[in-house]
């Protein structure tokens, strides 16, 4: 086989090497055999949970759905720093509490949903183009409409520029909201002819897009942004349908000491009730509980709302989908199969590992778990190693690579491995600079081998070590 790879052009492969489902359906072409790949897609096995039919997620068919309703429209505010996207969005959030919005304090839970004289509009409360792209580069789309803030005293500047090309190419409609008029230096004609530059063309000059005069400070303009947003939603005409099992993206999660792990969510479509099952990123489980902004529980949420939930087994990523599933045990079997794609996509030399994803993989307790750290002297070994490893998990016990990179060991590497009470394991590379005292001292394990089978060897030893003994 490495030669028919080898003569197919293949280079860089070794007996270690794992191939694509595309690769070996040809060489084994090659030698007279036909590969059937019998993994479901993702979206199949989603459906599946669900207990629907797939369907593509572009092609809704919308004309014959009955139960469609108008869905209030989500928004991000993007434009250079300090130009005033957070006071704008605490400037509307102020004014929807006035307009007696239940409860004054309002909770951060990555987004907001604000009851205007328009109808409702959802903020997310992240402003900026690094919030929208880390969600776009996960597949998640949660915006249909940007409001990009330009400073009149200051005009079109370098992250101006960015949003707008970040909105371009998300395709999603901009409308720009030119703030700091009550400033003496504001010149918002300027604004305009700058803007225009980008490719921005205000309507009253005969171009298509909507520019609203705004001062975060003393509120001018804003009840007229709040109703162009309402007026560009209409004509998106934005639909949803709440009597679905819900499905929705993930706006930020982390693990609370007391309640585990968190999850925020915007529930895109359907509706989320307490007591559903729930698939989110590697995570899944019964939603246990469900808080609004304004810190209340609630029981229900349907389209375009964010919620707080409690109860899944795992963090989840920002930008991972979410959806109720009817099926726990296929969710569970998704949400397995994501946390092994993730051990895989640590393997890059720049992958960092942060505390938090630690602790989330120290809280699953239900299972034993074996923690290792994979160092190693070039890419292809480090891949091997990490690809041998992550086959050796158990129904029992599980071995998760904390993190694994290409150099030698460093102190940094035994910080982490502390943390994780991991063991680290270099493959032709050796301990750097303090990195040896350093794992002396807190009884971390180091141990280097060159030959990748005495590593599984003594890894799964270790493994069958940790197993309680049989009665
Ligand atoms: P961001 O970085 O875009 O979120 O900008 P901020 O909302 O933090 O605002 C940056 C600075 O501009 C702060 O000192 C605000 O008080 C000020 N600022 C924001 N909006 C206005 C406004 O409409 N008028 C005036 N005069 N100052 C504003």
């Amino acid at each position: 086989l490495l030669m028919k790879l080898l003569s197919m052009g293949m280079t860089g492969v070794h007996i270690n090497t794992t191939l694509d489902a595309d690769t070996a359906k040809i060489l084994a072409s090659e030698f007279g055999w036909e590969v059937e790949d019998l993994a479901k897609s993702e979206e199949e096995s989603i459906a599946a949970a669900r207990g629907e039919e797939a369907v593509a997620a572009d092609t809704p068919d919308k004309s014959t759905d009955t139960n469609l309703i108008t869905r209030p429209p989500v928004v991000t505010v993007m434009g250079h720093v300090d130009h005033g996207k957070t006071s704008l969005l605490d400037k509307i959030r102020s004014a929807s509490v006035a307009t007696g919005e239940a409860g004054g304090i309002t909770q951060h839970i990555g987004a907001y949903r604000a009851s205007t004289k328009h109808g409702p509009i959802v903020f997310l409360d992240t402003p900026g183009h690094e919030a929208f792209t880390a969600m776009r580069a996960r597949g998640a789309s949660v915006t249909d409409l940007i409001i990009l803030v330009v400073a009149a005293d200051d005009g079109v500047m370098p992250q101006t520029k960015e949003a707008v090309n970040h909105a371009r190419a998300a395709k999603v409609p901009i409308i720009v909201a030119v703030n700091k008029i009550d400033k003496p230096g504001a010149d918002t004609e300027r604004v305009k002819r700058e803007l225009v530059e980008l490719g921005l063309q205000p309507e009253e000059w005969g171009g298509e897009t909507i520019f609203v005069n705004v001062s975060a400070h003393t509120g001018a303009g804003i009840e007229q942004l709040l109703e162009m947003i309402s007026i560009q939603s209409e004509v998106m005409d934005l639909k949803a349908n709440p009597k679905k099992a819900a499905s929705g993206t993930v706006l930020e999660a982390l693990l609370d000491r007391g309640r585990g792990p968190v999850a925020r969510v915007l529930v895109q479509d359907g509706t989320l009730r307490v007591g559903d099952f729930l698939l989110a990123g590697a995570g899944f489980g019964k939603v246990r509980a469900m808080t609004n902004e304004h810190g209340k529980q609630v029981h229900e949420a349907g389209p375009s709302t964010p919620v707080e939930i409690l109860g899944l087994s795992e963090v989840p990523g920002a930008g991972d989908p979410m959806h109720a599933v009817k099926d726990p045990k296929k969710a569970q079997e998704i949400a397995e199969s994501r946390k092994g794609k993730m051990a895989r996509s640590l393997i890059p030399a720049t992958a960092k590992v942060s505390l938090e994803e630690i602790s989330k993989r120290m809280a699953d307790s239900s299972q034993q778990e074996l923690r290792v750290i994979v160092k190693g002297d070039v890419q292809g070994s480090v891949e091997a190693v990490a690809d041998a490893f992550s086959k050796l998990s158990t129904d029992r016990v599980k071995l998760a690579i904390i993190h694994a990179g290409v150099g030698a060991i460093t102190e940094g590497d035994i910080n982490l491995a502390i943390a994780a009470k991991a063991i680290v394991i270099g493959f032709n590379v050796r301990p750097a600079g303090k990195a040896s005292a350093h794992a002396e001292e807190n009884k971390i394990e180091i141990r280097i081998y060159s030959i990748i089978y005495n590593a599984i060897e003594d890894v799964r030893n270790a493994m069958e070590g940790l197993l309680p003994p049989t009665l």
